[in-house]
């Protein structure tokens, strides 16, 4: 399959819009420290499928140069990768006809960072519960790394994608006068994970108390995110919301700092 016209590498950035007119005074134009998180960083985002550009802009917002990945040589310089949102499935069959599974498999060896939305949770899992199969009957394959497994589509189909507030780990660093806000969390046919090896750090769970959709959790909590060493993963998309502070948290993790 053709990935279409071959893009000078780093060429498939985030489009910028434009800068609006501004009449008023600008009295601290560095007072936003989230402004500058990523400075100095060059941010990988796989853009085979899904939700890239949103990522993109995420870590152009954070301060960081964002470069779509679309081919091994665009690997190499990169200082962190995102998997985002889409179609596991999809990604994993592009990512193979790319040659990138593997580059992607041994830069995670060898301790890149890298964030997993949705999707890109599925395919950092090393199990999934029910994998897609194709037709010859082979089951879709992961990147793997985390030490988790996953359920696909868990919550139910796109009809009931969801939102909720989550209290999430390891965002100290946004704490205010009344400590850390909630996450707001979008949910499109995502993922939540049933198993977590030892590992494995929990940070945010769907409460099936607080929950507005509780028809599929039957009672239960749910893991949504999870962090291990280098690799964090999420069921849900920071990216779409304008939080920007799980794509903070990755920045710091990046930086040593997290
Ligand atoms: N259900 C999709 C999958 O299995 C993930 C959905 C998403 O990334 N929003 O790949």
């Amino acid at each position: 399959m053709d990935p279409g016209p071959e893009p000078a590498p780093g060429l498939l950035r985030a489009r910028r819009p434009r800068q609006a007119h501004y009449d008023g005074q600008m009295t601290n134009p560095l007072s936003n420290a989230y402004s500058r998180v990523g400075a100095g960083l060059r941010i990988g985002v796989l853009a085979l499928q899904g939700d890239f550009r949103e990522h993109l802009h995420a870590v152009e917002d954070a301060g960081a140069t964002g470069v779509g990945i679309r081919r091994p040589a665009e690997l190499d310089d990169v200082d962190g990768l995102i998997i985002p949102g889409g179609e596991s499935t999809t990604i994993d069959k592009l990512s193979r006809i790319f040659e990138l599974a593997d580059p992607i498999r041994k830069r995670i060896a060898d301790g890149l960072p890298v964030y997993g939305s949705c999707a890109g949770m599925i395919l950092l899992a090393h199990d999934i519960a029910d994998p897609a199969k194709d037709l010859a009957g082979n089951p879709q394959q992961t990147f793997g790394g985390l030490d988790i497994t996953v359920r696909r589509n868990a919550f139910g189909r796109q009809r009931e994608s969801f939102e909720t507030d989550l209290d999430f780990k390891g965002l100290d660093f946004s704490a205010g006068e009344n400590g850390v806000d909630p996450v707001h969390a979008v949910f499109i046919r995502g993922p939540w994970v049933e198993r977590v090896g030892p590992s494995v750090e929990i940070l945010a769970q769907v409460d099936p108390a607080h929950a507005s959709h509780t028809a599929t959790l039957h009672g239960l909590a749910r893991i949504v995110a999870v962090r291990s060493g280098h690799l964090l993963a999420t069921s849900f998309h920071p990216e779409v919301t304008g939080e920007k502070r799980v794509h903070e948290l990755f920045i710091r993790m990046i930086r040593g700092e997290a």
